[in-house]
């Protein structure tokens, strides 16, 4: 429990970044500090009740801490990536963002049928943790947790994805 508010105090804010007015939650410290990453990875883990074969993560952020929760479980670790990455896509996902359309695709090692654990570093408006889970969804895979590790409030993350579980809100 010491540990995991320990992780949270590591969390940097930058005011002004990347625009005047907004205040930039920077979890490079908590990264940078293995007690912090181990307690995080933990507690992301504790908080998932449901079962799940795979464990997910969002492109670029959400990779560091799906890949330590899968190391954790033991389940393999699935990238869900911005367009153009993967050699060998089998899904596509377009979705829109504040200023234009993004896409998201993953490989052929999602199978339909699989639970998926889908985390990211940070619930903001929701657009990407929706997307994800959109595209978990077109694979024929079955999203059965959702977890971040951070809660950017007033944003409108909670009511675009309810389900997730936040270590920390901010
Ligand atoms: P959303 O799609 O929920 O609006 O945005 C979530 C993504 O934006 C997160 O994956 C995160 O990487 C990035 N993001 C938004 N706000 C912040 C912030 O204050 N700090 C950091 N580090 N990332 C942010």
């Amino acid at each position: 429990a010491d540990d995991i508010v320990y992780a949270r105090s590591l969390i940097r804010t930058i005011q002004d970044y990347p625009r005047p007015g907004v205040a930039f939650r920077d979890i490079t410290p908590l990264l940078a500090d293995g007690r912090a990453m181990h307690a995080t990875a933990q507690e992301l883990l504790a908080q998932m009740p449901v079962s799940f074969d795979v464990v997910a993560g969002i492109e670029a952020r959400g990779f560091i801490f799906a890949g330590a929760v899968a190391a954790l479980a033991k389940t393999g670790m699935i990238p869900l990536r911005k367009a153009g990455k993967l050699p060998k896509p089998a899904y596509r996902l377009t979705y829109a963002k504040e200023y234009g359309e993004d896409q998201l695709e993953v490989s052929p090692d999602l199978k339909p049928g699989m639970r998926v654990l889908l985390i990211d570093d940070i619930l903001a408006t929701g657009g990407s943790l929706k997307a994800g889970a959109d595209l978990v969804a077109a694979v024929g895979a079955e999203v059965t947790g959702i977890g971040v590790v951070l809660e950017l409030q007033g944003l409108g993350g909670r009511s675009v994805m309810p389900q997730t579980r936040a270590l920390f809100s901010m």
